[in-house]
């Protein structure tokens, strides 16, 4: 198109329009509001398949899915026009006392693709609820059935399950929830399997991944008192994509067998096939009393999550009325008909675009692209499960020795990679990759590749 001076200066007057009201009243979530404000924001103005388009006319890559949830990418014609029908219906009806046609179908399909036993969906409306109801419910469940001792959780260090003070309290990012630890209820944490790092200072494959046994020995040490073990199976996304050794999960599952205790399984970030499979347990035969779900759940469009459980859990609390077994535990816009609408419709995609076979060559496509990073002397280690990536910077790569947090390596990656066309959000000093599925392999070795440049640009320059 020929440049048009006229409608670069509107545009140009509308995004500072707009930057200054959201200086002056919007309070981001994990930001330190005085760095914000003293900088310009990309403002998202509308979205077209795996790209951004910013209020200035700047295109970029989506290379964090929106913060990991969208799937196909934006603007996705069989979602679109889902959802649209669904307006045109209705756009929201509450499941307290009443059915609805949306939520009833997105059940369905949901029952449908998660592993076999997992039968019953409570729904809410983001990871953090449905962290939340799953403890909820791994309570009750125990306490209904006369296990009255078994109200204890354990969760994995580094683990992350949203920012409610229940999925704080079992979770374990030092950095995010410390603050709030007067404020939690106690919770066993063990070590996490953090291999490049690994807290017991021991390396695979002589260890026997003596992490897992940590785990098993804070289960012997309180028996009979562990209701659930709560984690994020193959990977724990938000502490840095930490990678499991092959075969860990497999070990939570047994120990939780060994003990009575329920396994409750976050696929939150790794579900909908960002590991490779639809849901990151199967590449361990691994079956979860509960599973929860969120992000990728509506295909990334709107706010929607799920509790999955088992039909011995649902009976627990099978009773008459009086009996007062009743799970009470609801929000306004459970089951909301405008994201089941949208969550029905990306299921079906996945199935009839057969997204999931393509991912091998996706993955491949990653891989190979992102190989010659490996080498790169600020480059500490590159962790990736699927299309879930953690490029984990550091100063000196012979001693490990970390960026100082206040240096902002990640971040300034993220800067960089913004001026090449891609938007990424860093985890401290890992710089974090996590594609739509939608991404074609042209898409990916596209993103890899400014994802070098800028790594290369912003570690030159600390
Ligand atoms: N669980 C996991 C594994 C997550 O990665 C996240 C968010 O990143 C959450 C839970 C919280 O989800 P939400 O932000 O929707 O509350």
């Amino acid at each position: 198109m020929p440049p048009d001076p006229a409608a670069d200066a509107a545009a140009r007057a509308r995004h500072e329009r707009l930057v200054a009201a959201d200086h002056r009243h919007l309070w981001h979530p994990f930001t330190q509001m005085q760095e914000w404000m003293a900088e310009e924001p990309v403002i998202i103005d509308s979205g077209e398949g795996v790209h951004l388009v910013d209020t200035l006319g700047n295109r970029y890559l989506d290379g964090v899915s929106s913060l990991w949830c969208n799937v196909h990418g934006h603007r996705v014609p069989e979602i679109d026009r889902a959802v649209a029908d669904q307006l045109g219906r209705i756009a929201h009806t509450t499941m307290l006392g009443l059915a609805s046609t949306a939520s009833i179908e997105c059940a369905e399909e949901l029952i449908r693709i998660v592993p076999p036993g997992l039968t019953r969906v409570f729904f809410s409306d983001a990871g953090a609820t449905a962290a939340e109801i799953a403890l909820k419910i791994a309570y009750q469940h125990f306490q209904l059935r006369g296990d009255l001792e078994r109200k204890e959780f354990v969760a994995i260090r580094g683990g992350y399950h949203g920012d409610t003070i229940g999925s704080v309290s079992v979770g374990g990012i030092d950095l995010f929830h410390r603050i709030f630890k007067p404020l939690l209820f106690p919770v066993r944490h063990a070590p996490q399997p953090y291999c490049y790092r690994c807290p017991l200072g021991q390396a695979l494959p002589g260890c026997a991944m003596a992490c897992a046994d940590e785990v098993e020995k804070v289960f012997q040490a309180h028996p009979g008192r562990v209701a659930a073990l709560v984690l994020e199976p193959l990977v724990q996304g938000a502490d840095g994509m930490i990678v499991q050794p092959p075969g860990y999960l497999r070990r939570m599952r047994e120990i939780c067998d060994r003990h009575g205790a329920l396994l409750v399984c976050d696929e939150v970030a790794t579900g909908f096939g960002r590991t490779g499979t639809m849901f990151a347990v199967e590449q361990e035969g691994v079956r979860p009393d509960i599973l929860t779900v969120a992000k990728g759940l509506s295909g990334g469009y709107l706010p929607l999550a799920a509790t999955i459980t088992t039909e011995e859990i649902f009976a627990s609390f099978l009773g008459p009325f009086e009996s007062r077994k009743t799970f009470f535990h609801g929000h306004t816009f459970t089951g909301n008909p405008l994201a089941c609408a949208a969550a029905t419709a990306s299921m079906r995609l996945l199935r009839d675009r057969g997204v999931m076979a393509g991912m091998p060559g996706k993955e491949r496509a990653l891989a190979d692209a992102l190989a010659p990073l490996e080498a790169h002397p600020h480059v500490g280690e590159i962790r990736r499960r699927g299309l879930m990536v953690g490029i984990e910077l550091v100063r000196n790569r012979a001693t490990k020795d970390e960026y100082a947090f206040e240096l902002r390596a990640g971040h300034r990656v993220t800067l960089e990679a913004r001026r090449r066309g891609a938007i990424l959000r860093p985890l401290g000093n890992v710089v974090v990759l996590m594609p739509p599925l939608a991404m074609t392999q042209e898409d990916l070795r596209e993103l890899v590749r400014i994802t070098r440049e800028s790594i290369e640009a912003a570690t030159g320059s600390i």
